[in-house]
């Protein structure tokens, strides 16, 4: 039988920034409690989590896929130790404008694109309509919609315009408790 997931945007979504900053490596970064109790209720729920993040920043030189992969599993082993985990971090290294090969390339995965999404959607034989996408812009919802899951926009993030996610929250936490009230 198909599994049901919640794909989650990972900057703003599940962790956010120290400050203004961009999120490149561990500690630029925190996790509020609230977070960390909605990830476990989603997985105690039978909901597989994938991350499904941007990180072009590869292409442009500010960090390393090892920096990225490391920041991965030490977000995995926090949530270990609460008992749940991410089924898989997908990430899109790219970025056309950025000048590190072979970074630097127009992609199938970098988002709204839906090619990070298709890969898990197959290899993981997930139901797309009892599963959801989670994240806070419109380059979350685009692809979300298009592979037929059903969205939620954050408020946690900096995008405001025409709303097409089939539900806006304020957070994770309210993004979760949605999720959970929410017949399939
Ligand atoms: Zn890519």
């Amino acid at each position: 039988m198909p599994d049901k997931a919640v794909f989650l945007d990972r900057d703003k979504t599940i962790i956010l920034p120290n400050g203004d900053n961009y999120i490149y490596r561990i500690g630029d970064f925190y996790i509020p409690d609230s977070y960390i109790t909605a990830l476990k209720k989603l997985f105690d729920n039978e909901y597989k989590l994938f991350v499904v993040t941007n990180q072009g920043r590869v292409a442009k030189g500010y960090m390393t896929e090892e920096d990225v992969t490391e920041l991965h599993e030490y977000l995995n082993d926090i949530y270990k130790d609460h008992g749940f985990q991410i089924e898989e971090f997908a990430y899109c290294p790219h970025n056309p404008m950025g000048h590190v090969s072979p970074y630097n390339v127009v992609c199938r995965c970098r988002k709204p694109k839906q090619g990070m999404f298709y890969d898990l959607i197959d290899r993981y034989d997930i139901d797309v309509t009892k599963s959801w996408m989670v994240g806070d812009t419109e380059r979350d919802i685009v692809p979300g919609n298009l592979c037929g899951l059903k969205t939620i926009l954050l408020r946690t993030g900096y995008y405001i315009g025409p709303e097409n996610a089939d539900y806006i929250e304020d957070d994770l936490a309210s993004a979760a408790n949605r999720i959970l009230i929410t017949k399939n």
